[in-house]
């Protein structure tokens, strides 16, 4: 089962970046192409009959699968950015973090308003950052229709932030 695959995949890295942190590093399901090409076909399944313009991956490991997907689906794909990396004219959301802030960015003509957009991240955590995106892509007057993610922590509650926004959510191991 696919869900098993990614668990035996992904490896623990402990006190990354910071001490006391368990980092998940997704990096191992990248040198196995067959489990990617499994991940990105368990998306589109998941994904059948909802109606999407275009997908929004966050930086970095959103563009991962993120770009594949929107290729896949044949829509357009939405780079979401940190603050100062995107080079043309841009709208910013500043988000809290447990810490200060931090800033995301996408460019003004990355789509059209009334676009139906699937965000993508490699993983959900808190939710802090796509529920960020999710509030910057609604001010740009999209409309966001899903989310999906490789990996979830559910003990951190990231679904009952974000499923006000909608709750189409997809994740393949939790
Ligand atoms: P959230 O905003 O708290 O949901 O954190 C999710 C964001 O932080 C995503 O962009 C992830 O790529 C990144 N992230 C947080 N924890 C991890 C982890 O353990 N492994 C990989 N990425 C993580």
């Amino acid at each position: 089962m696919i869900e098993q695959q990614i668990k035996t995949a992904i490896r623990d890295i402990h006190d990354f970046p910071k001490p006391g942190i368990i980092f998940k590093d997704i990096t191992p399901i990248l040198k196995d192409p067959e489990l990617c090409t499994k991940i990105n076909d368990a998306f589109l399944e998941k994904l059948q009959g909802l109606h999407i313009d275009a997908v929004a991956g966050v930086e970095s490991r959103g563009f991962l699968f993120g770009l594949t997907l929107a290729n896949k689906l044949g829509v357009p794909f939405i780079p979401v950015r940190k603050a100062g990396k995107l080079p043309h004219t841009v709208k910013q959301k500043v988000y809290d973090l447990e810490y200060g802030t931090a800033t995301i960015e996408v460019h003004t003509d990355a789509f059209n308003p009334g676009d139906r957009i699937l965000i993508h991240d490699d993983l959900l955590a808190t939710g802090g950052t796509v529920m960020a995106t999710s509030q910057l892509i609604q001010e740009m007057g999209g409309e966001v229709v899903g989310f999906s993610f490789i990996v979830g922590l559910s003990f951190l509650n990231g679904i009952e932030r974000i499923s006000p926004i909608s709750d189409n959510i997809i994740i393949l191991a939790d």
